[in-house]
């Protein structure tokens, strides 16, 4: 069923200043742990439009990064305002403020319906600022025009590029123990993400026997051989790159390997760095497990004249946590709605491979879809920003936000 496109009954944010506020946040640097700039640049705005100082609070989720990083996740809780709009179900906006560092220089220039960087050499940022912007949009909106709201908090989050950090150390008493939760942090509004992937990361450590490779090759064992073997295994198995095991799947990659200093030596050490991904969290296991054992049996089939094997310490970790909502889930459902009342067509639910800040809000309790506001191409140098659909989320924010996603 198609409702209309818009009702007089609908509030709408000033879509200029939106654009011209996502051109400026683009423009500020901001790679993960160095988010200060990007978060004066909002606390300004909001405190500009009438948000009281006791209204801004900053946690402290950056001391709990590997990285640490210059400032905690930023977190506003909206005054409610008067009427029968301030009683509703509680909402959490969230989006990523930080970007990858080839965003930083980005210059935005704006050529029809689209915005890119003017220098070739970096990408845009719209990743994740549109998200970031159509949040503050929607938060400046309500400020100046003291639209009466359900209890809303606003999130933007800290060092999601380097690992969801922000989303996974936040407390969730500062997130207000939302019913309902939306994260902004993708392209085209009319999809809704519902489900993402689940990944591991992996670090290998193959130890050997140094020798000279000349004089007592046959003393040595040599790691980059054993490293060889154990990846050469994976990809005769099949568990490297996409993986498809009949109904089951996921995907594999060895990124990082070091090791080696000379030519003449039977290389003593080299390092792996790996990542397993899949929807699925027992065939992950089941793809870490292959890595593991792939790595174990090459090291005991390598070994010099005396008999020494070689060793491997094999560390895994749970980056995130796959999640998938029911179309029917509470957040959805309103999402559902919102994109219905601004687009007038019916929204798609997507799946995607990546991690969100969603993954871990979802794993903590808060099931969390996550919505687009016009990124395109992200951690490319190609990155663009739609501005039809940057203005679609942010129309979409807007009814989220104050609770009428249903007008
Ligand atoms: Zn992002």
């Amino acid at each position: 069923m198609v409702k209309q496109v818009s009702k007089s009954s609908s509030i709408e944010p000033n879509l200029k200043h939106a654009v011209t506020l996502v051109t400026k946040m683009m423009a500020i640097p901001g790679k993960s742990g160095q988010e200060m700039s990007i978060m004066n640049f909002i606390t300004q705005k909001l405190r500009g439009a009438g948000l009281p100082a006791s209204a801004i609070k900053y946690d402290r989720a950056h001391k709990r990064s590997h990285i640490n990083g210059e400032v905690g996740n930023l977190i506003v809780k909206m005054p409610a305002g008067a009427g029968r709009r301030s009683v509703g179900a509680a909402r959490l906006l969230t989006a990523h403020v930080d970007t990858v560092p080839l965003c930083v220089g980005s210059k935005p220039t704006r050529r029809g319906r689209w915005i890119r960087s003017v220098d070739p050499s970096t990408a845009l940022g719209a990743d994740n600022r549109s998200g970031a912007a159509a949040l503050l949009s929607a938060a400046v909106t309500m400020l100046e025009r003291k639209l009466p709201h359900p209890p809303a908090t606003f999130a933007w989050l800290i060092q999601e590029e380097i690992g969801l950090i922000g989303a996974k150390n936040a407390s969730l008493r500062d997130l207000g123990r939302p019913r309902l939760a939306f994260n902004y942090d993708s392209g085209q509004p009319a999809n809704l993400i519902i489900a993402a992937t689940g990944a591991y990361r992996i670090a290998i450590e193959v130890e050997g026997v140094a020798s000279h490779a000349g004089v007592h090759p046959e003393l040595g064992v040599n790691a980059i051989t054993i490293a060889s073997m154990a990846i050469a295994q994976l990809q005769k198995d099949g568990f490297l790159g996409t993986i498809h095991k009949g109904q089951r799947t996921g995907t594999s990659n060895v990124g990082m390997v070091q090791g080696g200093e000379a030519t003449n030596v039977v290389t003593p050490h080299v390092s792996l760095r790996a990542e397993v991904r899949s929807h699925n969290p027992r065939f992950r296991k089941t793809i870490l497990n292959r890595f593991n054992g792939a790595f174990e049996r090459a090291a005991k089939s390598v070994r010099n004249e005396l008999g020494q094997a070689g060793k491997v310490r094999f560390e895994s970790q749970l980056d995130y946590e796959a999640f998938r909502l029911g179309r029917r889930e509470p957040c959805v459902v309103a999402a559902q709605r919102a994109v219905r009342s601004v687009l007038g067509k019916e929204p798609v639910l997507v799946a995607v491979d990546g991690g969100l800040d969603a993954n871990w809000l979802t794993a903590r309790g808060i099931p969390t879809v996550t919505i687009g506001a016009g990124q395109h191409g992200a951690h490319t140098v190609g990155e663009t920003l739609n501005v039809t659909e940057f203005e679609q989320g942010c129309r979409i924010a807007l009814r989220l936000a104050t609770g009428t996603e249903n007008d």
